[in-house]
């Protein structure tokens, strides 16, 4: 059944702050003092998450992720063949250890705290993660549901790591298809426990489309010297991608691309103008972009002209780490400019990213979280009453 939405939905990236139970209850999982994280803290913080959501007039809501230690971390909990380290253990494996240490600093990465899935066996996944978060979610709220899957580029780039995966997966390509394998089947749960929209975060093209063949600028890409050309690791995303999202046509699938969120201090993200990924955007088979906009250090949104008009923008119009929250006026005007080549009904509203990647460091307070979000939906309220008539997008199958 097709359901129309609202124009210019709005919607989140995926994460918010966790509560204060959702929070020991993954550190005791991620320490290792109980061997799942306690389902009952997750429900609270999901119901919180709902609420607060809901207050903000948000279209299609997510759980917040408030189950999750960090957004691509959790698979460990589900899937066999992937060790949990922090950042600080990990670089007892990398090859160039005196390079990612300099790295962990320069970055404001709080390497104790993140903790980094790397395969040390064959992926085997125990039972679905994700469509359990979305069964939860689907009981507790009539919006429609989002939910994110990390990329199988990322979990591919950032997971092998020589001196551990080798043994396992000779190459990052012969894991690639296993990680293919495990996200079909995660997609596949999480459309049959009732999601309307599965969003794969690949935070690290960027890193890729703006860094040389041996540089690293994110602490996210373990294996630091396993990395080819721009161009082949970006081709390589598209396959995979497209892989993993075949056949899928009845959900609506996007894609989240970032520069990274895991600092206040803008200064130690990355910058560049999404350019040099276009081409591969128009060719990866999802129906949406996820972008971030609101930071200066995205770049222009002319870099967007070129797509194919049937793909949707998800634009990022409001700073999830930053103190004010942003004038509905300003971010409609935004939204203005990307309609110069992108119809109302392919626009989407929202945050430049999650407001609490990492559980341990969320980047705002719940309290700025709702007002930024209100602030999204008073813009798009703007938007509508412009395009009053006009139709909306809808839930369902055959957009793309
Ligand atoms: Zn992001």
């Amino acid at each position: 059944m097709n359901r129309e939405l609202p124009l210019f939905p709005v919607s989140v990236v995926g994460s918010l702050p966790r509560g204060a139970g959702a929070q020991r209850a993954l550190r005791d999982w991620a320490r290792g003092r109980t061997d799942h994280v306690d389902g009952q803290a997750g429900d609270h913080a999901v119901l919180a998450a709902l609420a607060l959501q809901d207050g903000a007039g948000v279209d299609i809501v997510s759980d917040g992720e408030q189950r999750r230690d960090n957004f691509y971390s959790f698979l460990a909990e589900g899937v066999d063949g992937i060790r949990l380290l922090a950042l600080s253990e990990l670089l007892n494996w990398v090859e160039d250890k005196a390079a990612f240490e300099r790295l962990l600093q320069a970055l404001d990465v709080p390497a104790f705290a993140i903790r980094n899935p790397v395969v040390d066996g064959p992926l085997r996944r125990r039972r679905p993660l994700a469509a359990e978060e979305v069964r939860f979610v689907r009981a507790h709220t009539d919006r429609p549901v989002k939910v994110a899957l990390p990329g199988p580029y990322l979990l591919t780039r950032s997971m092998w790591v020589k001196a551990l995966s080798e043994e396992h997966y000779p190459t990052k390509e012969s894991l690639g298809d296993d990680v293919v394998t495990l996200l079909r089947a995660e997609l596949s749960d999480a459309i049959d426990a009732g999601a309307d929209f599965v969003q794969l975060d690949e935070p690290v093209l960027t890193e890729v489309a703006f860094a040389g063949p041996h540089e690293t600028h994110s602490f996210m890409c373990a294996a630091l010297s396993e990395k080819a050309s721009p161009e082949e690791e970006l081709e390589f995303a598209v396959e995979l991608v497209n892989r993993v999202v075949e056949g899928f046509g009845a959900v609506r699938t996007g894609l989240h691309v970032c520069r990274g969120n895991w600092s206040q201090d803008e200064g130690v993200l990355l910058r560049g103008a999404y350019d040099p990924l276009v081409p591969y955007f128009a060719r990866m088979r999802v129906d949406q972009l996820v972008l971030e906009y609101a930071t200066e250090r995205a770049g222009s949104l002319d870099a967007l002209a070129e797509l194919p008009a049937e793909l949707e923008i998800g634009l990022g119009v409001c700073d999830p780490r930053s103190a004010e929250v942003e004038d509905p006026a300003e971010m409609a005007g935004r939204v203005r400019e990307l309609m110069v080549h992108r119809k109302p009904e392919k626009v989407f509203l929202n945050p430049d990213c999650g407001f609490g990647t990492f559980a341990e460091r969320p980047v705002n307070t719940s309290e700025l979280a709702a007002a930024k979000l209100a602030g999204l939906h008073a813009a798009a309220e703007l938007l509508r009453a412009e395009h009053a008539g006009h139709p909306g997008p809808v839930l369902g199958a055959g957009r793309r």
